[in-house]
């Protein structure tokens, strides 16, 4: 039994670092020991895995996680991969978040007798699906196991679980087995490569994974679509529940995800293009106002990058780097707290003084979540000698939670909440902040099916209950 397809998926989480930094993990399944074997711990990929751990991960097939914890706590216990041993025995890893989480968690609880170990919403999921895919009377054997079992139990998660979610797991002598949330909120790619005639397949949040891996980006996993990979390869798939909208997470194009991926076969970097584009309207608008004079452009790296050379090329100035990324210092707004937050700020960007002294810049960033590091940049642009400072932001105000797998966790720590964008840009200290609207996005991501939540309050799925969902999660990220 060989630890191929564990090296894949150690090769493929390295790819997909930038997704959560705070654990990883690997699991797979050996069928000759017929046992799962799983590695997992808190640090960054490199840091979790060795070339020793990684050949004890026998079998052929292996799922894998970055941790940015958005529900639990940031300790050993809420790390995933997650496995129980009912029925068959089942290991499973997620992106995003079940808003009914505590709901689910008190009902495993009183009806079922099931008692959950860890503040992951994972776990909850892990058990519904196992306790679905038993069905009651028609408890599927090995040898009377079909898809159609999978297809019920993920047509029963898709009415019982309310979130954003892509999941993927292993059915121990069974096979891999994976569903995204019926509005498609968070992301999941297939692709595919032959190895002498043999069909292998990937599925990961982001196609650069795949790219990485030499597979062949196929097609983004539908909303309400369920798929199983036998042990003999062979791949089935359904939708079982389609919703008339579905409501991807804009800030996969924004932010989340690799400039390097493609979403629905639109690149992320086209799209971070085309933000620049939209924002270069409206800074020449302010131009001619004379609202604004920059000299320059300027991005926050990295994410923005790519939309401040739309941005400089618009506007017909120079675009110029004066902040250079620490690239060993994690990315300030998904660590976990606070103080991890601001440490990383400070330590991640250092200037050039040289293109920042004696300048009107245009500073180009994706969002304002916390405000943090708009702060702290303005403020170290200016101890350099800036002149005065415009503020571009490739989305529009963030001033809603985020209930689905994005830590925007209270309206109250979002700096847009209740402040007019003059009000921030004077907290600040920048001369204007300029946003793009919805209508914006919606032109340079090239689709109206997008979730916007945290910035119009619309959210894709019930949200009531929204409020004890952010208390009890506030308590246990407090808790840790
Ligand atoms: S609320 Fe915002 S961050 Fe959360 S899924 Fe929707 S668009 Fe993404």
């Amino acid at each position: 039994m060989s630890s191929a397809a564990a090296y894949e998926a150690y090769r493929g989480l390295l790819a997909l670092q930038h997704r959560g930094q705070d654990a990883a993990g690997i699991l797979t399944y050996d069928t000759f020991t017929k046992m799962f074997a799983m590695e997992k711990d808190l640090g960054l990929v490199a840091q979790v895995f060795d070339q020793k751990k990684i050949e004890n991960l026998n079998g052929f097939m292996a799922i894998g996680h970055t941790r940015y914890a958005t529900a639990g706590g940031d300790g050993k216990r809420d790390i995933q991969p997650m496995v129980e041993g009912i029925p068959f025995g089942l290991g499973m890893v997620h992106n995003g978040n079940a808003l009914n989480y505590y709901q689910l968690k008190a009902e495993l609880s009183e009806k079922f007798r099931h008692q959950l170990l860890t503040g992951n919403d994972l776990e909850a999921l892990i058990h519904y699906f196992g306790h679905f895919l038993m069905n009651g009377d028609a408890l599927p054997t090995e040898n009377t196991f079909t898809f159609d079992n999978i297809k019920q139990a993920a047509a029963k998660m898709f009415e019982t679980v309310n979130g954003g979610y892509a999941v993927l797991g292993l059915i121990a002598g069974q096979g891999m087995v994976g569903f995204r949330d019926p509005k498609g909120i968070r992301p999941m790619v297939l692709g595919a490569k032959e190895i002498d005639g043999e069909k292998h397949w990937c599925i990961s949040s982001e196609t650069i994974a795949m790219t990485y891996l030499g597979y062949t980006y196929i097609r983004d996993i539908e909303p309400g679509e369920v798929f199983f990979i036998d042990m003999d390869s062979n791949f089935q798939s359904a939708i079982v529940k389609k919703e008339p909208e579905r409501a991807h997470c804009m800030f996969e194009w924004v932010y989340f995800s690799g400039a390097e991926s493609a979403i629905d076969h639109q690149t992320v970097y086209g799209a971070r293009l085309k933000l620049g584009v939209q924002l270069g309207h409206k800074a020449t608008a302010a131009m001619r106002a004379g609202e604004i004079a920059p000299d320059v452009v300027m991005p926050v790296p990295d994410t923005s990058r790519t939309a401040a050379i739309s941005v400089a090329d618009a506007l017909k100035l120079p675009y110029r780097e004066g902040l250079i990324k620490n690239r060993y210092v994690a990315r300030s707004f998904i660590l976990s707290n606070q103080d991890k937050r601001e440490h990383a700020v400070e330590l991640k960007l250092s200037p050039i003084v040289s293109e920042i002294a004696g300048k009107n810049i245009f500073l180009i960033d994706d969002s304002i979540v916390r405000g943090t590091t708009s702060i702290r940049l303005i403020s170290l642009l200016k101890k350099h000698g800036a002149k005065e400072i415009t503020l571009g932001i490739t989305c529009p105000p963030i001033r809603y939670p985020c209930f689905y797998g994005v830590d925007f966790p209270d309206s109250k720590d979002l700096m847009a909440h209740n402040k007019t964008v003059e009000e921030m840009a004077e907290m600040i200290g920048v001369k204007k902040i300029i946003y793009l609207d919805e209508e914006d996005l919606r032109q340079a991501i090239g689709t109206t099916k997008l979730c916007m939540a945290c910035v119009n309050k619309k959210y894709p799925t019930v949200v009531t209950e929204a409020e004890n969902y952010a208390r009890e999660r506030k308590k246990a990220r407090a808790a840790g």
